[in-house]
Order: structure tokens, then C-alpha cells, then sequence
């Protein structure tokens, strides 16, 4: 089968490998039907060193099971799936608790080393617990909105969640990437009142206007800090949406917060080391969250919004390609030419 695999920075080759198959009873084979590149590809893209390569790509995908194995019980072939981009078991104690990203015997794609979204299938472990099953048609228009249920919008609105983001909320979006444009669409569904999306792109943020953004600071750094801050009677808002990774962005989410808010982060950062000291967070009483958001556990909640029309997070796709072309759609990323790649096979 075709496979995306990274070997290193800058360097992503599709090559035939061996096809996936099951291996344990509780697995299940998807025909992948529909992936995508992910911001976060964009990292590994920038800094993998050759030596770590070659790493099969891709978390995020659609897909019909071809197979299950003997144990799986709610499944079955023929059923179109989406993959959220931790897989989990779905019973354990974190699982219970919607922290699917946490659990005991799940993991990250990018542990499974021959397993990846962006290939023509995958060998999907724990697959009652993982899988979420789709009551539309592998063709369906609305295969893009619910492809973003896997990470994207699920990341965006766990950001929102976990940021405390209720009716009247104020709001700072740090971010225009696809995450980031849907941060704004949930802070939105949950009710904020002022949203103020911080991004640099006017195609991105006209998006982010669209999915309820009130505000667009162009600028960044200082300038931007001062821009939210005017808009703001010179505090900043309650809540900021850190939806980058870096650390200028962390930064500039300190800058925007104000004193008793909270930053709620869903960026992967690319640092171990921020302030959080007396002129950072301590000072102004402020609460830092955030991290792997527990999609599978959303999707209960974001489905039906996606099925009826009321909100579209497949907009965030701007490009198609075909998984031959995959590298094609890396460079259209990374060179911000794309927002967000779909990959068909
Ligand atoms: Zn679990």
C-alpha cells in the first residue's frame, strides 16, 4: 500500500509498504477514504532530524472498515469511521472521565511506528473505543467538516472548554491556523461575546470572521499585546486560546490576558521552559491550561451541529490532493500557501 513516511526535515516521500493487517483482536482495518496534513506535521517538517526517519505521517482520518478482529463488538466491515488522533480504549478511568488523550492503554499514532492517517489504510488498536462511526456516506459533503472532528475542531473547542469560554465570555484567539479559525467557531457555540482573533493572514482571519471572530489584530509581539489591550479598556481579555505552540505566541498570550483570566494552550509547544513568575502568570492571579484534547470525547457533542448545516469547520480545507501528492501539500503548508490539506487516495 501507499504510505506517507518523513524522513527527515523538509524530506516526506509516498512509497509503497507493507499493507497494514490486523494483529490484535481488538483491532480493526480502515480503508482510509479521507486524511489530511496537520499543523502540527508542520513541526517534525521544520526540525526531524534524518536519523529519527523514516516515520510513517498522518492522525487524522476517515475511513471504512475492511476488517475486525474476534473481539471487537461494535463494528463492522462497511461501517465509514472517523479516527480521532489518540486511539483509546474508551473504558478506563480517564476515558470515563472525557480524557481520552490520557488513556491507560491508549496512545498517539506517532507511537504505532507503521501506522499513520496518511496512507491507504491502518491497523486501528482498540478499535471499539477509538472508532466513531458516521451515518453518512463515504462520499458525503460533509466528509471535510467531519474529517475536522478528529483533531481540528475538536482541539479548537477543547481549547474553548477547557479556557472556561460560557455565555458573555471575552475572548483572545492566538493563532490563525485551522485550529485557531476553529477555537473561534467554539468559543461562538459556547456563547462569547467578544472574540478577537490574533493572525496575520487576511484569508484566514476573513474565515475567522465568518466563524464569529468580532475583532482582527494583525499584529504581533508588543504591537498586537497593545492593539487587544486597546480594544480591551487596557487589560486584556478573560480568556485567551493559544492555538500555535511557540513560544512568542505563549508570550503574547500572557501579554492579552487579564488579571484572574485564564490561557488555555492546545498548540503543541515547541518550548519546556515559559515564565510563570511574578510578571508572567503569578501577578495577575492567572490560570494556565490545556493540552491533548480528548476529541473522541467530543464528538458526541460537536456531531450533530455538523450533520445539520448549523456550523461548516470542513471550510478550514483549502486544498485537495491526491496521496501521490502528498509532499506537494507539506511544502503548500509550510510555505502558508495552504491553510489546511486534504489528502484522498
Ligand atoms: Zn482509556
Amino acid at each position: 500500500m501507499r504510505a506517507t513516511l518523513m524522513h527527515g526535515a523538509g524530506d516526506v516521500r509516498v512509497e509503497n509498504v507493507p499493507d497494514s493487517v490486523l494483529e490484535q483482536p481488538t483491532d480493526a482495518l480502515v480503508r482510509v477514504t479521507a486524511s489530511c496534513i496537520c499543523g502540527s506535521d508542520l513541526h517534525p517538517y521544520h526540525s526531524m532530524p534524518s536519523d529519527q526517519g523514516p516515520v510513517y505521517m498522518g492522525h487524522e482520518f476517515i475511513g471504512v472498515v475492511e476488517e475486525v478482529g474476534s473481539a471487537v463488538a461494535t463494528l463492522k466491515k462497511g461501517d465509514l469511521v472517523v479516527a480521532p488522533f489518540a486511539y483509546s480504549d474508551g473504558t478506563c478511568q480517564f476515558c470515563r472521565a472525557g480524557l481520552h488523550t490520557s488513556c491507560e492503554h491508549g496512545g498517539f499514532w506517532d507511537g504505532l511506528p507503521t501506522q499513520g492517517g496518511q496512507t491507504e489504510a491502518v491497523r486501528v488498536p482498540l478499535a471499539d473505543g477509538t472508532l466513531y462511526r458516521l451515518p453518512v456516506a463515504a462520499d458525503s459533503a460533509l466528509v471535510p467538516s467531519l474529517l475536522t472532528l478528529s483533531d481540528v475542531y475538536g482541539t479548537g473547542y477543547h481549547a474553548a472548554v477547557a479556557g472556561g469560554v460560557t455565555a458573555g465570555s471575552s475572548v483572545t484567539v492566538v493563532g490563525d491556523g485551522a485550529v485557531g479559525l476553529l477555537a473561534v467557531l467554539s468559543a461562538k457555540q459556547l456563547g462569547a461575546e467578544r472574540i478577537i482573533l490574533m493572525g496575520r493572514h487576511a484569508s484566514r482571519t476573513d474565515l475567522g470572521r465568518d466563524f464569529g471572530a468580532t475583532d482582527v489584530v494583525a499584529e504581533r509581539g508588543e504591537e498586537g499585546i497593545e492593539k487587544v489591550r486597546d480594544l480591551t479598556g487596557g487589560f486584556g481579555t478573560e480568556i485567551v486560546l493559544e492555538a500555535v505552540g511557540h513560544m512568542p505566541a505563549y508570550e503574547q498570550a500572557v501579554g492579552v490576558v487579564r488579571p484572574g483570566g485564564t490561557i488555555s494552550r492546545v498548540g503543541v509547544p515547541q518550548y519546556s521552559d515559559a515564565p510563570v513568575g511574578f510578571t508572567s502568570l503569578f501577578g495577575g492571579n492567572i490560570t494556565l491550561t490545556g493540552g491533548p484534547a480528548p476529541t473522541r470525547g467530543y464528538i458526541d457533542r460537536l456531531l450533530p451541529a455538523v450533520l445539520d448545516g448549523t456550523v461548516d469547520p470542513g471550510r478550514v480545507f483549502d486544498r485537495t490532493v491526491a496521496i501521490d501528492d502528498v509532499p506537494d501539500g507539506y511544502r503548500a503548508m509550510d510555505e502558508r500557501e495552504a491553510l489546511k490539506v486534504l489528502v484522498t487516495p
